[in-house]
C-alpha cells in the first residue's frame, strides 16, 4: 500500500494547544448563542423555558445548560424557521431525506459554505490531497451534501476535480483509468463495488493511479477498509458529516487511522446518555451531540445526531490536537441508510396505510449483495386481497414499489406475503432485519 505523507492543511488551528483552542471555542460559542437567541424564535423559546440566558453561557463548560435540538425540530420548522439570518444572506440550500418524504434542509450563508469548504479541505489534505491530485467525486451531486462538499474541498486544495456524481460504474472506471485519478470520494459500499467491477471489466489494478480515498455518508467497518485498500491498492480514510451541521468533513481520519478528528474550532462535540441526555466523559460510548460555533445561517445548538460513538482526546500520532470520534457503532433511532439514502421504517408504514388491500404489517430486510445494499419490503395482504387474481396482486405490488421509490427515494423489492405471516410482537415491533453487519463493534 502507498504511504500517505502526513500533511496538514491548517496546522496553526489543527495542531493548536487545547487551551488556546478553548479560548476560540468559548468566544465563538458565546457569539453563536447570542445570535440564535436574538434571531431564532424556537431557540429563544427553548432557552427561556429552560431558564437560560445568553449571558449564562461563558464557555464550553456551560454547554450542558443549553437545551437540545432534534431532527423533529428541523422537520417542524421546515424550510426556513430555523434560519438565524434574513433569507437574502443565504446562498445555498442542501438537504437530506427526512421522515415524512420532505427533506431536511439547511441554509448556508457565504460564511457557512466557506467553513464547510475549509473542513473538507482539511479532510482531503489529511488523506494526502494536494495540487498534483486528480480527485474523482463519485458522491451524488444535488441536495445531498456529499458531491458538492467533496467538490468544494478538492477545489480549495487546488486539485483537479472530476465531478462524476454517482452511478454508471463502467464510465466511472473508464474515467478513473484514463484520467489517472489519484483520489476517490464516494460511499464505502460503492467503492467496493467499483473495485470488484474493475477486474470484471478487464482492467489490471496496477494500471490505476489511485493512492487514497475519503469514504463516508454511511457506516463501514475495518474489514471494509481492508477490502478497499486491497482492491485498489490505496489508503482508505473515513469521513463523517451530516447536513444539519455542514455535510461531510465535520470529522475526518488522518494517516494514523485511529478515529476521526472533529473540526473543533467550528463544531463542539459531546457524548450524552441517549436515554437521559446526561453528558458522559470522554471514552464512554453514547450519542454524539454537536454544536456549531461558526455557522451563521442555521446554527445548530446541541444537535442530537442519534449516532453512537466514543470520543478520544488523547494526543494523536499525526500531531493534530482536535478530539477524535470513533466509528459510528449504531444509531439510537431506527434510521436506516440504504445506498447512502437515509430512511425510516415509518415512511414505509405511511405508504402502506394509503394503499387498499394491504395490512400495515411489514418487515424490512436489508442485505448487501455485491457491495450494494438491497432492500426487501415484505408486506401482508388482507384476506380479501389474498383471494384476488394475480393481475390485481401484481398491480398492488407495482403501486407499493412506485410509492416507496417516490416517498423514500429508494428502489425496493416488494414481496407480498399471505395474511398473518409476519410475526406479531407484543412489545416494540421488530420491523428491520439488517444483515449487513455494519453497526456492531
Ligand atoms: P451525509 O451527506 O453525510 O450522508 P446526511 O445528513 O444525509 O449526510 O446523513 C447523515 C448521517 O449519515 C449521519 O448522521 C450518520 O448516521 C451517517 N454518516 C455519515 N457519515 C458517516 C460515516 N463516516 N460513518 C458512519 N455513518 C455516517
Ligand atoms: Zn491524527
Amino acid at each position: 500500500m502507498k504511504v500517505t505523507e502526513n500533511k496538514i492543511y491548517n496546522p496553526e488551528i489543527e495542531c493548536m494547544d487545547r487551551e488556546s483552542l478553548k479560548k476560540i471555542q468559548d468566544e465563538r460559542l458565546k457569539e453563536t448563542v447570542a445570535h440564535v437567541y436574538n434571531n431564532v424564535p424556537l431557540y429563544k423559546k427553548r432557552m427561556d423555558e429552560a431558564g437560560v440566558k445568553p449571558e449564562d453561557i461563558k464557555g464550553t463548560e456551560d454547554l450542558y445548560k443549553l437545551p437540545f435540538t432534534n431532527k423533529t425540530d428541523l422537520r417542524d420548522e421546515f424550510p426556513y424557521g430555523l434560519l438565524a439570518v434574513p433569507k437574502e444572506e443565504i446562498v445555498r440550500i442542501q438537504g437530506s431525506s427526512g421522515t415524512t418524504g420532505k427533506p431536511i434542509v439547511s441554509g448556508y450563508t457565504e460564511n457557512d459554505v466557506e467553513v464547510w469548504t475549509e473542513m473538507v479541505a482539511r479532510s482531503l489534505v489529511a488523506a494526502g490531497a494536494g495540487k498534483d491530485d486528480i480527485v474523482q467525486v463519485t458522491y451524488g451531486y444535488g441536495l445531498f451534501t456529499g458531491g458538492l462538499g467533496a467538490h468544494q474541498g478538492a477545489s480549495r486544495v487546488g486539485a483537479v476535480v472530476v465531478p462524476m456524481s454517482s452511478g454508471n460504474t463502467q464510465r466511472q472506471l473508464m474515467m478513473m483509468h484514463d484520467l489517472g485519478a489519484t483520489m476517490l470520494c464516494c460511499t464505502p459500499s460503492y467503492a467496493i463495488f467499483l473495485g470488484e467491477s474493475l477486474k470484471e471489466m478487464g482492467y489490471d489494478p496496477k494500471e490505476f493511479k489511485l493512492k487514497s480515498g475519503c469514504f463516508g455518508a454511511e457506516p463501514w467497518t475495518e474489514e471494509m477498509r481492508e477490502k478497499m485498500e486491497e482492491l485498489f491498492d490505496i489508503n482508505a480514510y473515513n469521513i463523517y458529516g451530516l447536513t444539519e451541521i455542514a455535510g461531510p468533513g465535520v470529522a475526518f481520519e488522518c494517516p494514523a487511522k485511529a478515529g476521526m478528528h472533529i473540526n473543533e474550532d467550528h463544531v463542539l462535540a459531546e457524548i450524552v446518555d441517549p436515554a437521559t441526555g446526561e453528558p458522559l466523559p470522554y471514552g464512554e460510548s453514547g450519542e454524539l451531540v454537536l454544536t456549531t460555533i461558526s455557522k451563521t445561517g442555521m446554527p445548530m445548538i446541541r444537535y442530537r445526531t442519534h449516532d453512537i460513538c466514543t470520543l478520544d482526546v488523547t494526543p494523536c500520532a499525526c500531531g493534530r490536537t482536535h478530539v477524535r470520534m470513533s466509528r459510528i457503532t449504531g444509531r439510537t433511532d431506527d434510521m436506516l441508510i440504504i445506498r447512502g439514502v437515509n430512511m425510516f421504517p415509518s415512511q414505509i408504514e405511511s405508504v402502506l396505510l394509503g394503499i387498499q388491500g394491504v395490512a400495515p404489517h411489514y418487515m424490512l430486510i436489508v442485505d448487501r449483495v455485491n457491495s450494494t445494499d438491497r432492500l426487501e419490503v415484505q408486506v401482508e395482504l388482507t384476506d380479501a386481497m389474498f383471494s384476488d387474481t394475480v393481475a390485481d396482486i401484481e398491480k398492488i405490488q407495482k403501486k407499493i414499489t412506485d410509492q416507496i421509490k417516490s416517498v423514500v427515494g429508494v428502489a425496493a423489492n416488494v414481496k407480498l406475503v399471505p395474511p398473518k405471516t409476519i410475526p406479531r410482537s407484543e412489545g416494540k415491533a421488530k420491523r428491520i432485519i439488517d444483515n449487513r453487519g455494519l453497526t456492531s463493534k
